[in-house]
């Protein structure tokens, strides 16, 4: 067994003991930590928007099946290769391009794990409607997990939070607990597919240091991804 095999067999079994542990958290517990921290939605859009902070969405293979059907897009119009932030902003120039060396292999492709929502050239979310001082969601019925969750997930059993305006404010019991549900049943998905995408996972070599962005496919102003996810691996070009 080679070495990338044994660490992906690690990775599956340290998968698979976060899932067990996950599937024994109670609601009620997740709830009583939501109501301690306290939240509510000021509407303020910050979370839709990328002028405050991280604004990428990753995508659930359910969030992509409901958002396919109910918005009329195919899932490669509203979808786009997850990359971590770093190395998006080293793809666009705008940081290190070192970021980026542990994504590319030596064709020049960039590998990237799972999906996330596109945004559209100001970095607000592609389905964020702005009028005025006002903003909706034009998917609000159907919104990703991530989003339906926000401010809270679960990594490593615990609850963590991100940053946004509304917490700390009051909560009902009945709504922390309708939050954790939500919350509980997004880690499950996720960690499900993460166990699904370590299995499906096609090794690739990063090119390490040698890494050449003068190659032609760079130079034409086109990415070429290869994304592994829990269905297995997708070849993808985007314009950069
Ligand atoms: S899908 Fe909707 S809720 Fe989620 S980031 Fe986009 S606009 Fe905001």
């Amino acid at each position: 067994m080679s070495f990338s095999e044994r660490y992906k067999d690690l990775l599956i079994q340290d998968a698979r003991k976060e899932l067990h542990r996950a599937t024994e958290i109670k609601a009620g517990c997740i709830a009583s930590m939501i109501k301690a921290i306290g939240f509510s939605c000021t509407q303020c859009g910050n979370c839709c928007r990328g002028d405050h902070s991280d604004n990428r969405v990753m995508l659930l293979q359910q969030d992509v099946l409901r958002i396919s059907k109910c918005s009329d897009l195919s899932a490669s119009e509203f979808s786009l290769p997850f990359i971590p932030a770093e190395a998006e902003n080293a793809l666009k120039g705008i940081s290190d391009p070192s970021d980026l060396v542990p994504f590319i292999d030596s064709e020049g492709n960039v590998h990237s794990f799972g999906w996330m929502l596109r945004r559209k050239n100001n970095s607000c979310c592609l389905f964020l409607e702005v009028a005025g001082l006002s903003s909706r969601c034009n998917v609000y019925n159907h919104r990703p997990a991530l989003c339906q969750t926000y401010p809270f997930y679960m990594e490593d059993c615990k609850l963590h939070t991100s940053e946004c305006e509304g917490l700390g404010s009051d909560i009902s019991y009945f709504d922390s607990l309708t939050f954790a549900r939500l919350v509980l049943d997004r880690y499950i998905h996720e960690l499900e597919e993460r166990i699904l995408v370590y299995q499906r996972y096609e090794h690739f070599e990063p090119m390490g240091k040698n890494v050449d962005f003068s190659l032609e496919r760079f130079k034409k102003g086109h990415v070429f991804y290869i994304v592994h996810d829990s269905e297995g691996t997708h070849r993808r070009c985007e314009r950069l």
